[in-house]
């Protein structure tokens, strides 16, 4: 089989309000709302997935908004940044983007390459990174045209509370090999164009805890179902306890912790999120699965509506 997994398949975090995360990701990042769903183990709560045109594998990043929940501390045992890769004439394009809509980026370098690092309303951390991999996104929205777009994900920084036990699990188990050491960092590559640098900590980081603003799990691409089966037995063998295979609707889903404290998930790319809605209309309306569809009227009674519009700044 292969024990070697692509890269990202997508990244979920929680936020508190979900018109603020729309206006920050479809708003300001120019994202695509493709999904529009509860949180499966809380219908009560939204569960809010922006990508690409058509949410690819690599480009997903999805929300629970909980209202007044408390903010967490970004630390160990979490992704520490997600890092979004744009083409490579469109940095100077989002470095003014992001100056104009007010949000403060730093620009800093890494591994020879330059990020502009910032947070979205609720604390999580981003950032910017201009590369010729990855396919140029077909969506445009407000003030993103479609050739200066967010490609997806360039990969993640990941902050480990044992260090070496994630490097090793990266290496032998997802089947990244290590590209690199600098400034704290060692970097994993994966063999995928997107969502493929991985960079670690190198010196233990003390344990954050979640809520608000922080990234809940970080999910790797598995090709299909007969690939997810063998994952799952692979992961297994070497001493990690994934759960049992988890139907998410648009891909099936194991999740185990690693020994560095961060929550993984193995996804399948296959159905995709066009397998209940037309690529031209995704995202627009409540999705629930066939089992919560007879509570429909409930559910929608216990979400908060919210649109997906252009800023004020990009009309
Ligand atoms: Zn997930």
């Amino acid at each position: 089989m292969t024990t070697q997994t692509t890269g990202i398949h997508h990244i979920t975090a929680f936020v508190r309000n979900p018109q603020v995360t729309a206006d920050f990701y479809a708003g300001v990042l120019g994202l695509r709302l493709i999904k529009k769903t509860i949180n499966f183990d809380a219908p009560e709560v939204y569960h809010l997935y922006f990508g690409n045109e058509i949410g690819s594998p690599g480009t997903i990043i999805t929300f629970f908004p909980w209202e007044n929940s408390r903010k967490g501390k970004v630390g160990g045992g979490q992704v520490g940044y997600t890092t979004y890769v744009v083409p490579t004439d469109a940095f100077d394009f989002w470095k003014e983007r992001l100056a104009k809509l007010n949000v403060d980026a730093v620009q800093t370098s890494r591994f020879g390459e330059q990020y502009l690092q910032f947070v979205d309303p609720d604390g999580l951390k981003l950032e910017i990174v201009a590369r010729e991999q990855g396919a140029l996104s077909k969506w445009a929205f407000g003030g993103v045209p479609a050739d200066k777009a967010i490609k997806g994900f360039g990969g993640a920084i990941l902050y480990s509370t044992a260090p070496a036990q994630t490097a090793e699990l990266l290496v032998k188990v997802m089947g990244l090999s290590k590209v690199g050491e600098e400034g704290g960092y060692a970097r994993f590559q994966a063999t995928g164009d997107l969502g493929n640098l991985i960079d670690v900590n190198v010196e233990s980081m003390e344990l954050g805890h979640g809520g608000a603003g922080t990234v809940h799990h970080i999910a790797w691409r598995a090709k299909d179902d007969a690939e997810h089966a063998l994952w799952r037995s692979h992961v297994e063998s070497n001493g990690f306890q994934p759960t049992p295979i988890v139907d998410r609707q648009y891909f099936n889903a194991i999740y185990f912790r690693e020994a560095g404290g961060i929550l993984f998930e193995i996804a399948t790319d296959p159905p995709g999120f066009a397998r209940d809605e037309e690529p031209a209309h995704l995202g627009e309306k409540l999705m629930l699965p066939a089992w919560y569809e007879e509570h429909r009227t409930q559910i929608e009674q216990l979400l908060t509506p919210f649109d997906i519009r252009v800023l004020e700044e990009d009309k």
